[in-house]
């Protein structure tokens, strides 16, 4: 894991070197509308973008639903410069507990969320290799909270199994985290207050309770 690269600097040379009046595909992996906001906002400018929405790690099956009931109004409403398609991946829970079996105990930004990352981008690469798809890559390094170094190592290694180009990305860089909130509050989204997992949820529940408690006696 090299966090010395910077990703967004490879990222606009690559877009840089893109010929004249061409379009490349992108299947952008997409965790929720927020984060898919200022991602489609820029790289709308440059590739054919399909969102494939594939997160088995969320739970509860409601909270899945409400994320993806706001990723497709999301598409319906942000106006882009290049169309916007969408895909919706199957929703198999069991998957995401297998992938992260023996990790669950592991704070957030640990194992159990590489396991996770790892998941997630290897459907994605998959299916772009088998869609014909120019690239892969995801919405997940917009956050604070993510690894964009280990993102984008595990990508890169995916893309030498498959044969599918990664698009190198750091999307919080330049303000993207920032201009994510601006946009989720101009379309009114749905922002969760955990990551995803069911371990998240109890990870953010148990910082409430404390912090209610250090309220309480102060
Ligand atoms: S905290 Fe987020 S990234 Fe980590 S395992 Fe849970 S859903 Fe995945």
């Amino acid at each position: 894991m090299d966090s010395k690269i910077n990703y967004q600097l490879e990222l606009d040379k690559l877009i840089k070197s893109i010929p004249a009046g061409e379009t490349p595909t992108l299947l952008l992996h997409s965790c929720c509308a927020p984060c898919s906001s200022y991602t489609l906002e820029y790289l709308t400018q440059y590739f054919s973008i399909t969102i494939f929405y594939y997160n088995p790690n969320i739970s509860p099956e409601e909270e899945f639903r409400k994320r993806v009931a706001e990723q497709k109004r999301l598409i319906s409403q942000l106006p882009v410069k290049n169309p916007v398609s969408f895909i919706e991946g199957e929703y198999k829970p069991q998957d995401f507990y297998a992938a992260v079996k023996g990790l669950e105990n592991i704070p957030e930004g640990g194992e159990r969320c590489f396991a996770c990352y790892r998941q997630r981008l290897e459907k994605t690469a998959y299916l772009a290799k088998k869609l014909g798809f120019d690239y892969f890559t995801t919405t997940l390094s917009i956050s604070p909270y993510k690894n964009a170094a280990k993102l984008n190592e595990i990508a890169a290694e995916l893309s030498g199994i498959c044969g599918v180009k990664n698009l190198p990305c750091d999307l919080k860089k330049r303000g993207g985290y920032k201009r994510s909130i601006e946009l989720s509050a101009v379309y009114s989204l749905y922002r969760q207050d955990y990551c995803g997992c069911v371990f998240s949820k109890r990870e953010r529940e148990e910082h409430e309770r404390l912090k209610q408690q250090r309220e309480d006696r102060s």
